[in-house]
């Protein structure tokens, strides 16, 4: 089997393109959430500080953050750890996708961690996370279960148990455990999952990197709400790209 383009060039690429859009993401987080505050953005990318707009080399994906110290060119106001974060991380999971999944599914998954990307910018930096983006991820959700021969039983389950789950904590902790968006990211992602199994490996996951990293956290400064979203988000895709792995050496039974 040979492959018209060697393998190598597609996960360069796919890392690009998602990186370009990790970039993307974090300019529609602050989009959305200066809207919230009837501010209008320009169409070109400014500086949040001094609103200078940025040349296209300031503007390159990862390259310009490192170049920059992730400080303003005009005003040297740091420009945050979050968007290079944001960049290398879409990147990894446009990678993945490419890596792990036929090329079907490729725009589904594209566009659907696009979604989750701008959920989780906005969750890290403003701890809310806006219904109308959640409820778009329910989009590429059902279309992923219906390219995938879905077992509706194991939705169901899924659905319940982890959507279940993140509503109860919220309801009973009147949001001093959960924000009160959580349980609706849970319907797409449990909707992602397809199954018991692998909803309860989300549970176990997201707040395992959650404990990871707010330890640290909680020495540093005592009072910190965590953000559970971006959490969430990255363990959805941990287990989309590691199925088959966890169904042969965790799920053997
Ligand atoms: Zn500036």
């Amino acid at each position: 089997m040979n492959l018209p383009i060697e393998p190598i060039f597609i996960y360069i690429f796919a890392f690009i393109l998602g990186s370009i859009f990790g970039s993307f993401a974090c300019c529609q987080a602050w989009r959305i959430h200066a809207k919230t505050e009837n501010k209008e953005l320009g169409s070109r990318s400014v500086c949040m500080s001094c609103n200078k707009k940025l040349k296209w080399y300031d503007n390159i994906p990862i390259i310009s953050w490192l170049i920059l110290r992730g400080k303003c060119r005009n005003c040297k106001e740091k420009i945050g750890v979050l968007e290079i974060f944001s960049e290398i991380s879409l990147g990894l999971v446009f990678l993945g996708i490419s890596a792990f999944f036929e090329i079907t599914f490729w725009p589904i998954l594209a566009i659907a961690a696009m979604i989750y990307w701008i959920l989780l910018i906005y969750d890290a930096k403003w701890g809310e996370l806006p219904v109308f983006l959640m409820l778009l991820t329910l989009f590429p959700a059902i279309l992923f279960q219906i390219f995938s021969s879905p077992n509706f039983l194991g939705i169901g389950l899924s659905v319940a148990f982890l959507a279940g789950i993140y509503y109860l904590l919220f309801f009973f902790s009147k949001e001093k455990l959960v924000g009160s968006g959580d349980w609706i990211l849970c319907l797409s992602i449990a909707i992602f999952l397809g199954n018991f199994s692998f909803a309860l490996i989300e549970l176990f996951l997201a707040n395992f990197l959650a404990t990871l990293y707010a330890a640290p956290m909680t020495i540093i400064k005592k009072t910190h709400k965590l953000s559970f979203g971006p959490f969430l988000i990255i363990s959805l895709f941990i287990i989309l790209f590691f199925k088959d792995w966890i169904n042969t050496y965790i799920l053997f039974f």
